[in-house]
């Protein structure tokens, strides 16, 4: 057996780099930390190769003198806390004082610095080892320059993705610090092509909130926002109202004490306050700003802290709610709420992320306890394999809150049963029918020997549309039409550089995409097969971003099919008007499909309704 050693300085580094940086975003992200702590009012980033091969960060903030300079390397090396206790008092970002030792463990770094009126310095480190430190010009601020990440980490080198994936990843980093510090400006330079350009503003209003808002989540979106501020709670909510909700998930950001944050339990409080008025495919845009004590949350349950625990999770889902609730609510009575909007039925919450199985601290179950939470699973975002097959209603959350214990009820029994989906070929499935009619131009009513057969014709036309797309698609053989007038799409630079790591692959899908400027992509080309409008065209593109980029759906297959599920939702179906002709070629097409039983979200669209069911009815 081994004998027990301490493990060597280099070794130990490495370590603790792999628990403070994953990825070229979480050094970027320390780096921004650093700078702002150092009260910077601008910063020029430049990035090379996703990161990988460059990171530079240069700040006008405080500086550091070359004793300092030499010691900010050094292990648990901070200017920030002293003793414990002080964490609870925090308000700089860093603490740890972590940060620069395992970046320098990590990579070719080196750091120049000068304060005010003090002498500059530049150091040099090579995978921790400091090489060399020297004078350098008294300018004051700080640079940071991080090349050949992880070249001594060849482990982690390998799990890093495509450089488009990782630069986005680091502009999503640069988007959180610039809406957390407004009265910072940031440039961002990556490959040589100005990204972003985006001026400090002079205070924290909401018109300052405003204007970054714009430059980050493009002028639509932040022109529609709503604010409200409550002061006495520390809370302001810039929200998209129910009108002006979006096909992404992606616009939705959370501070606390300027602290970029994840919390579900914001998030389905803010989704709980639209749950009346939400259709199911769009989402709202917000910006949450939290100020809190800092002893009443913790921060320190991730390394990368960003997943946020409250002191009272359960106080905090309520005032979410409610102010979410009184900012967009308030405002509504002045906005039109479209009828279409109005009055779709209550979408149930969303599942909000991947993550949702990750088991939870015990004491988030109490989080709803009155309400067990029902969170149903959205068939546009949560897709899995078995959403191909009729999926539960209602999941619970991942918290195992107890299933409220009600009395059972006798639901009342539909007459019509949904064909049975093991049951691949029903009894009427071949034999001969007639086409009857329309139902409220939903349903096409066929008669057969066995009964009444009722098909959801939208659903079917979409099961038909959906097949027919995906097998195109998977035998590579999808045709295109060219747009005449390109679409343009406009997103955050962050989502648009990961769609367009995906260009290659979407071509296959027949969807050409260009990129005409940092945040705008044209889409040059559709499948022939599917038509759209320009509106859906755009939710479609602006959903895509997160479909493509999601590595956990890295599977090719299951991509595909997401990828052709949301493009035949979006696409124009046939006119609700249908020949008796056209009826019946929908019943042919749909019996030629795999499962023509079922539209692409699992939902059943053939109903039957037997003579032996129509005769009870009559008490024959
Ligand atoms: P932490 O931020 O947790 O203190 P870091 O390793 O990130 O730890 O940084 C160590 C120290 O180096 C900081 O406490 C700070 O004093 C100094 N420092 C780092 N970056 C800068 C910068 N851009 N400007 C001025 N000082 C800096
Ligand atoms: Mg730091």
């Amino acid at each position: 057996m081994n004998k027990i050693h301490v493990l060597d300085e280099k070794t130990a580094g490495q370590i603790a780099a792999g628990e403070v940086i994953e990825r070229p975003a979480g050094v970027l992200k320390e780096l921004l930390e650093n700078s702002v702590d150092a009260g910077a009012t601008a910063v020029h980033i430049n990035i090379e190769g996703g990161g990988r091969e460059l990171i530079r960060i240069n700040d006008d903030g405080c500086g550091m003198s070359p004793e300092d300079l030499a010691a900010s390397v050094l292990r648990h090396a901070t200017s920030k806390i002293n003793r414990f206790e002080d964490l609870n008092t925090l308000h700089t970002f860093g603490f740890r004082g972590e940060a620069l030792y395992s970046v320098a463990a990590v990579s070719r770094m080196s750091m120049t610095s000068c304060t005010d009126g003090g002498d500059g310095s530049r150091l040099e480190i090579e995978g921790g080892k400091v090489l060399a430190q020297s004078p350098a010009p008294a300018i004051r601020g700080t640079t940071v320059e991080i090349k050949d990440l992880f070249f001594n980490v060849p482990a982690r080198l390998k799990f890093l993705k495509s450089a488009s994936y990782e630069r986005a990843c680091l502009l999503k980093v640069v988007e959180e610090s610039a809406l957390a510090n407004l009265q910072v400006g940031y440039t961002v330079v990556s490959s040589g092509r100005e990204v972003y350009r985006m001026p400090a503003q002079p205070d924290n209003s909401a018109q300052s909130v405003l204007a970054r808002a714009k430059e980050i989540l493009g002028e639509e979106v932040a022109g529609s926002l709503i604010n409200k501020d409550f002061e006495e709670l520390g809370l302001r909510i810039f929200i998209t109202p129910p009108d002006k909700l979006v096909a992404s998930r992606d616009l939705q950001f959370m501070f606390i004490n300027r602290r970029p944050i994840e919390s579900k339990t914001i998030q389905q409080a803010v989704y709980r306050a639209y749950q009346n008025v939400r259709p199911k495919d769009r989402h709202p845009a917000f910006i949450i700003y939290m100020e809190k004590d800092p002893a009443s949350f913790d921060v320190n349950i991730h390394p990368q802290k960003r997943d946020i625990r409250f002191a009272d999770e359960r106080g905090m889902f309520n005032l979410i709610m409610k102010t979410v609730t009184e900012t967009v609510f308030a405002a509504a009575t002045a906005v039109e709420m479209k009828p279409q909007v109005a009055e779709q039925p209550a979408a149930p919450l969303p599942v909000l992320d991947e993550k949702i199985s990750t088991p939870a601290p015990a004491q988030s179950t109490e989080l709803f306890e009155s309400k067990a939470p029902e969170i149903s699973a959205e068939p546009s975002l949560s897709l899995t394999e078995n959403a191909f097959t009729p999926r539960p209603t209602f999941m619970l959350r991942e918290t195992d809150a107890p299933a409220p214990q009600s009395a059972p009820v006798a639901a009342p029994q539909p007459i019509a049963k949904s064909v049975d989906t093991n049951k691949k070929e029903p009894a009427w499935w071949h034999g001969p029918y007639h086409y009857l009619g329309q139902l409220e131009k939903t349903y096409l009513v066929f008669e057969n020997p066995d009964g009444l057969v009722l098909i959801d014709q939208h659903a079917a036309q979409e099961r038909v549309l959906y097949e027919k797309y995906l097998d195109a698609f998977e035998a590579r053989k999808v045709t295109v039409q060219d747009l005449m007038f390109p679409i343009h799409v406009d997103l955050p630079p962050s989502n648009a550089e990961t769609l367009m790591s995906w260009a290659d692959w979407l071509k296959g899908a027949g969807f050409e995409i260009s990129q005409f400027s940092p945040r705008t992509i044209l889409v040059s080309t559709v499948p022939s097969m599917l038509r759209f409008k320009e509106d859906n065209m755009k939710a479609f593109i602006e959903s895509l971003a997160q479909v493509v980029g999601d590595p956990a759906k890295s599977d090719d297959t299951l991509k595909r099919k997401m990828v052709a599920l949301l493009a035949c939702k979006k696409a124009i179906k046939a006119h609700d008007q249908i020949s008796a002709a056209e009826a019946e070629g929908l019943l042919e097409n749909m019996k030629k499909c795999r499962d023509g039983m079922h539209c692409p979200h699992g939902r059943p669209c053939v109903a039957v309704l037997g003579t032996k069911d129509i005769a009870k009815l009559f008490g024959r």
